[in-house]
């Protein structure tokens, strides 16, 4: 399948090109400035908010530090009466890198290369953002503290409001069967921050290794982690499921991106998805039973923080050996 970002600015290409290299695009050079601004106090009296413009502290080589991208976001929020001048570097926005890796430096930002989540944020503040901060590439309104997508079929979906630019994102998660690049429409699919080591990932390690090349039901795959590690690590058949379109879309992408070649249906629900030892459904985990006819070594639930998963568990009992509850 052909994999374009609708934005048309070539997002998903890019990231991926730019994987080996990845430590590089956010390292700084030896001219780049760390303004050492304090996380926990008014920005606005660390520095002069009314000299920041695209060009301030912006080093020849076209990165920024991270820092510095935010206190100018600052200041337009300001501007735009959404933020005051108490405001610290912690309480003006989430800022989600793109491609986004785990490390504890800082990252030098270059074009492009965030995406800006703010809670009470205008469409006319976003626009603003977008178009006087080259490294922003999107802007969303949402609170980080609310999960993004849809916990079961009781429940309506909650999205984060896309408001100027593009939400795709990449992140890079370091596995046992090596690096994937998962991207996500962040607007639809739930932030998670990339760790040196996954908790969830490490779980899926130790099942895997009890089988010989086992087959995996991924009932709640979301944009396909863990059935992409499964695959990666051996796994005969995987079959993915998401109730939510957008996480179970965005998993036959990632499937492609991550060498799996993959056969895409933009239909809503159903198999979306095929490809030569896998398949990706968009079902209620509750309806998988009806659906699919084969026994799996391992299922893996992997729900919203919270969520009483006991109810899936039941499901999905007669439709394998082990199931793992992540
Ligand atoms: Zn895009
Ligand atoms: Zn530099």
């Amino acid at each position: 399948m052909d994999i374009e970002c609708i934005c048309g600015f070539g997002c998903m290409e890019e990231s991926l090109a730019t994987l080996k290299n990845i430590e590089h695009i956010f390292s700084p050079c030896n001219e780049c400035i760390d303004p050492k601004l304090k996380k926990f106090k008014s920005l606005n009296d660390q520095i002069d908010l009314e000299k920041l413009d695209a060009n301030y502290g912006r080093c020849n080589c076209r990165k920024r530090h991270l820092d510095l991208v935010i206190a100018h976001a600052l200041k337009i929020m300001i501007e735009e009466g959404i933020r005051n001048k108490k405001t610290t570097l912690r309480k003006t926005c989430t800022p989600l890198i793109t491609p986004a890796h785990p490390t504890k430096s800082v990252p030098f930002l270059p074009e492009r290369s965030m995406v800006l989540l703010a809670e009470g944020i205008t469409k006319k503040c976003a626009e603003r953002i977008l178009n006087e901060i080259p490294e922003i590439k999107g802007v969303l309104e949402g609170n980080i503290r609310q999960t993004v997508g849809m916990k079961d079929s009781d429940t309506s979906p909650h999205v984060y409001k896309l408001l100027a630019g593009c939400d795709m994102r990449c992140d890079i998660v370091p596995t046992f069967s090596g690096a994937l690049c998962i991207y996500r429409n962040q607007a639809e699919i739930h932030v998670e921050f990339s760790k040196p080591i996954s908790p969830k990932v490490e779980a899926l390690k130790t099942i895997i290794e009890k089988y010989k090349n086992p087959t995996v039901l991924d009932c709640t795959c979301g944009p396909g982690t863990l059935g992409i590690t499964s695959l990666k690590a051996g796994a005969k058949r995987v079959v993915f499921n998401d109730i939510w379109y957008p996480a179970a879309r965005m998993t036959s992408f990632n499937l492609e991106i991550n060498g799996f070649r993959t056969d895409f249906f933009d239909v809503k629900k159903g198999l979306i998805g095929y490809g030569k030892n896998f398949e990706v459904y968009c079902e209620d985990i509750m309806d998988l039973k009806d659906i699919l006819n084969e026994k799996f070594d391992i299922c893996i639930i992997d729900t919203f923080p919270g969520v009483d998963t006991s109810k899936f568990v039941d499901s999905v009992r007669d439709l394998c050996r082990e199931i793992v509850v992540i």
